[in-house]
């Protein structure tokens, strides 16, 4: 399901080109994929490709908006108002964006620090963790806590906010650690599904039990109500 950009102004003329964000989607609040009451963003473009995805809708790279990471960040900052303990970046793949995660990544550091807030940055990438150590480093040194490792569908299914049992909720900052140390049992699973309405679209936020897409459109066939372009078929 495909959701249109809450980022409609056109970007503020600057001295250097904009860093751009190639973003999927952006809600507020998201509370099923992390601690608290959260900003998801779920950036578009993702090679990897997993059998049983839920989000196909963002794998094509020229899919979304291309967005400043300036007008994201002002976003989020709207946001902070109603209470803010996170920022779930998601996908898509956001290890795909170096740069626009960088550069992410900074401006929300510098907004925390500046702002004396204490939301967590969580991140999700289908890469192995070995690869993303052996690539990203400086990336990963910027995040809280991360959920690596492609989704795998013949696995058994993961833990709290995660996908399937190969997946780990790895804390790499203190505040991580704090919010996150001891969520990575298999049994702590925490899947609830938040809905969400824009016009004629439904979506849906979080980590579903498996089978729950076949039983939702069975459950909406029966009510006369068909689905299409769903995220979880192409
Ligand atoms: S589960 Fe994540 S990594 Fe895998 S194809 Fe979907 S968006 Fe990409």
């Amino acid at each position: 399901m495909k959701i249109a950009s809450p980022f409609s102004s056109p970007p503020s003329p600057d001295a250097s080109p904009p860093v751009l964000l190639r973003l999927n989607k952006a809600h507020y609040p998201v509370t099923v994929l992390g601690y608290g009451r959260r900003v998801g963003l779920w950036v578009q473009g993702c090679g990897i490709r997993c059998k049983g995805c839920v989000s196909q809708d963002t794998w094509a790279a020229e899919g979304g908006s291309a967005v400043s990471v300036a007008e994201v960040l002002d976003w989020c900052k709207t946001k902070a108002a109603s209470g803010l303990d996170g920022v779930t970046l998601s996908g898509g793949e956001p290890f795909e964006q170096p740069q626009a995660l960088a550069a992410l990544l900074d401006g929300l550091a510098r907004w925390r620090q500046e702002a004396g807030l204490t939301f967590d940055v969580l991140c999700y990438s289908g890469y192995p963790l070995k690869t993303l150590r052996a690539r990203h480093a400086a990336l990963l040194e910027k995040l809280d806590a991360l959920i690596p490792e492609p989704y795998a569908d013949a696995l058994p299914q993961g833990g709290a906010w995660r996908g399937s049992a190969n997946q780990s909720l790895i804390p790499l900052s203190p505040l991580g650690q704090a919010r996150y140390a001891g969520k990575d049992a298999p049994a702590a699973r925490e899947k609830t599904i938040q809905v969400a309405l824009e016009g004629e679209r439904v979506w849906m936020i979080g980590i579903p039990e498996r089978g729950d897409m076949a039983a939702l459109e069975s459950l909406c066939a029966t009510r006369g109500l068909s689905l299409n372009q769903v995220s979880w078929r192409r």
